[in-house]
C-alpha cells in the first residue's frame, strides 16, 4: 500500500496502519497517544480485537523490516537485543529525519491539535527512551553511555539505562550471535512449558562470521527445541551464495584496473561489513575511502560497543565526504569535528585527485557527481542486491543514464530489461540471507519437531526441503499456532 511518497500519516496515529491491516489488532500494546480521542481507531479493524499484554520484544537486528514497527509500541515494553543492535538502532534513528516509523529507540511525544496529532513542542516535553535489555552483561564505557543518553536537537531525553536480562516476563531466554548483513544480529530461544522455541532472525552461513551461525545451530540443537521459527528469504535460491571474500576479491581486481580514476562503490544502507570490505581494498590500493556523514555516524556509534570497528575519526583510510548542502544538528556537529581533524574531503578536492579515492555513494546520492565532475573512465561498482523488482528497474535505468552522462563504467549493475546482472559481472554482492541448502543444513542440525517458516514469500518450499524431518506449519495472519 505504501512507498516512498505515499506513507502512513503521522497526524492520524494508528488509524492508517489499522485500516490497511499493517498492525495486528492487539489492544494493550500500542502507544496510547497514537489513538486520538476523536477517532475510534479500533473500529477500523475488520478482524477480531485481542486484548494483549506484552512482557518484552525480542529484536534480532537493526534492519528496519524487523525493528521499524517497534515505533508504535508502548515505550514501557522492554526491547531485548544485543548492545550492537541497540546502538545501531539509536544511530539510525538519530540520523534519520524524524520519521514516524523510525521511533525505535525513543519516542517523540505527540498531542492532539484540533483533529490532528502533532509532535509536542520541544520546550514542552522530552523524548522517552525505551527500556533496552541486553541478554549478555555489557559494560558501557562513559563515552558509550553519553551517546546512549544523548538527545538529538534541542529536545531533552528521558533516558533509560539498558539493563541485563535473561528473561522475558517469566520465560527464560537465550540469545546467540549469528552472521547477517548487519552487525549485532542475534537468534533467540525461549523456554516455554512445552519446550524451547527458537527463532533464527535473519542469518547466513556464507558470511565472514558464518561460524557464529553454525555455533548457534549446534547450541540450539542441544535444547532439543519443540519449534523453530526460521527465516526463509532465499528458500527459493538453490545456487551457492557469493561470499564476502569473493566480493572483496572481485572488487579488488576491478579497482586495480582503474588506476588514476574515480571509483564509486554502491552498497545497501547500513551494510557496514561491506563498507569495511571496501576500506580494506582502498587501504591496499593506497586510496582513501570517502564515506557520507550518516555512515560515519553509524561507524563511530558502533565503535563504542565494538572496539574492533574502526573509529572513522582516528582511521587512516576513512574520510568524510562533505556534500554541498546546508547541514544542521548531529550532522553539523559531525562535519565540524571531522573538519577540525582534517578528515573531510570536498567534491572539488576529489575532482583534483580522483585516483586517490573510493567514494561510497548510492543511487539516491548520485547527483553528487555533478559537483565532482569525474573524468571519463572511472568505475561504478554496484555491490547491492542483484535481484531487483519491476519498480527498481526504472531506478536502474536512471542510474545507467547518470553513469553514461559522466562516462563511468558500470560494474555489476543489473540490466533494466531483464532485472539481472550479466553473467560476467556477477560476484559483487553477497546476500545477507542463507541459501536454500544453507537453510536445510541449519534445520537438519537444529532438528526441531516443528518448523514455522517466517520472513519468506515462499513458505511452502520448506515442506519438500525439511518436511521429512520436521512438521512444517505455515503461519496464517491472525491465526494463533498452539504448540502441543
Ligand atoms: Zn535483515
Amino acid at each position: 500500500y505504501f512507498e516512498e511518497y505515499l506513507k502512513p500519516r503521522a497526524s492520524r496515529g494508528l488509524a492508517d496502519l489499522f485500516e490497511i491491516g499493517l498492525l495486528p489488532p492487539l489492544r494493550g500494546i500500542y502507544r496510547n497517544e497514537l489513538e486520538p480521542s476523536w477517532d475510534d481507531v479500533w473500529a477500523r479493524l475488520r478482524s477480531e480485537i485481542k486484548d494483549t499484554h506484552l512482557d518484552a520484544v525480542l529484536l534480532s537486528h537493526a534492519h528496519l523490516d524487523h525493528s521499524g514497527h517497534i515505533s508504535f509500541l508502548n515505550p514501557d515494553i522492554p526491547v531485548v537485543c544485543s548492545s550492537t543492535t541497540a546502538f545501531l538502532a539509536k544511530a539510525i534513528q538519530d540520523s534519520s529525519k524524524g520519521d514516524f516509523e523510525k521511533e525505535v529507540c525513543y519516542t517523540l511525544p505527540r498531542e492532539e491539535q484540533g483533529r490532528l496529532l502533532t509532535s509536542r513542542t520541544r520546550q514542552k516535553s522530552a523524548s522517552t527512551q525505551r527500556q533496552f535489555c541486553f541478554p549478555h552483561p555489557t559494560l558501557l564505557s562513559s563515552k558509550a553511555q553519553a551517546f546512549w543518553h544523548k538527545a538529538i536537537g534541542s529536545r531533552e531525553m528521558r533516558f533509560k539505562h539498558p539493563i541485563a536480562s535473561t528473561k522475558a516476563g517469566n520465560l527464560k531466554i537465550k540469545s546467540f550471535p549469528v552472521d547477517h548483513s548487519i552487525y549485532g544480529a542475534t537468534a533467540f530461544a525461549v523456554e516455554t512449558s512445552r519446550g524451547w522455541v527458537v527463532y533464527t532472525g535473519d542469518l547466513r552461513l556464507h558470511g565472514k562470521t558464518g561460524h557464529k551461525t553454525r555455533k548457534f545451530a549446534e547450541e540450539a540443537a542441544r535444547l532439543q527445541p519443540l519449534a523453530l521459527l526460521s527465516e526463509g528469504t532465499n528458500i527459493d535460491k538453490e545456487e551457492e551464495a557469493t561470499t564476502e571474500e569473493e566480493v572483496m576479491h572481485n572488487a579488488w581486481q576491478k579497482v586495480k584496473e582503474a588506476e588514476g580514476k574515480l571509483i564509486v562503490a554502491d552498497f545497501g544502507p547500513r551494510n557496514l561489513e561491506r563498507l569495511l570490505t571496501f576500506r580494506q581494498i582502498a587501504s591496499e590500493c593506497g586510496r582513501a575511502l570517502a564515506i557520507l556523514s550518516k555512515d560515519a555516524y553509524l561507524l563511530q556509534s558502533l565503535h563504542l560497543v565494538m572496539p574492533e570497528i574502526p573509529d572513522p575519526a582516528a582511521d587512516d583510510t576513512l574520510i568524510v565526504y562533505e556534500e554541498v548542502k546546508d547541514v544542521s544538528g548531529w550532522e553539523k556537529e559531525l562535519i565540524t569535528h571531522y573538519k577540525d581533524k582534517g578528515k573531510t574531503v570536498q567534491p572539488i578536492d576529489m575532482r583534483r585527485d580522483e585516483g586517490n579515492y573510493i567514494l561510497c555513494l548510492s543511487f539516491w546520492d548520485i547527483n553528487e557527481l555533478i559537483d565532482i565532475k569525474p573524468s571519463k573512465g572511472g568505475l561504478y561498482i554496484y555491490s547491492s542486491s542483484e535481484a531487483i523488482d519491476e519498480e527498481q528497474r526504472f531506478d536502474i535505468k536512471r542510474l545507467r543514464q547518470w553513469l553514461d552522462h559522466f562516462g563511468l563504467c558500470p560494474v555489476g549493475v543489473p540490466d533494466p530489461e531483464t532485472g539481472k546482472v550479466a553473467e560476467d559481472e556477477q560476484g559483487f554482492h553477497s546476500s545477507g540471507h542463507a541459501s536454500a541448502s544453507e537453510l536445510s543444513e541449519l534445520i537438519e542440525v537444529i532438528n526441531p519437531r516443528i518448523v514455522i517458516p517466517v520472513h519468506t514469500e515462499r513458505p511452502e518450499l520448506f515442506l519438500p526441503k525439511v518436511g521429512a524431518q520436521s512438521q512444517v506449519i505455515i503461519p496464517e495472519i491472525g491465526q494463533p499456532i498452539r504448540l502441543q
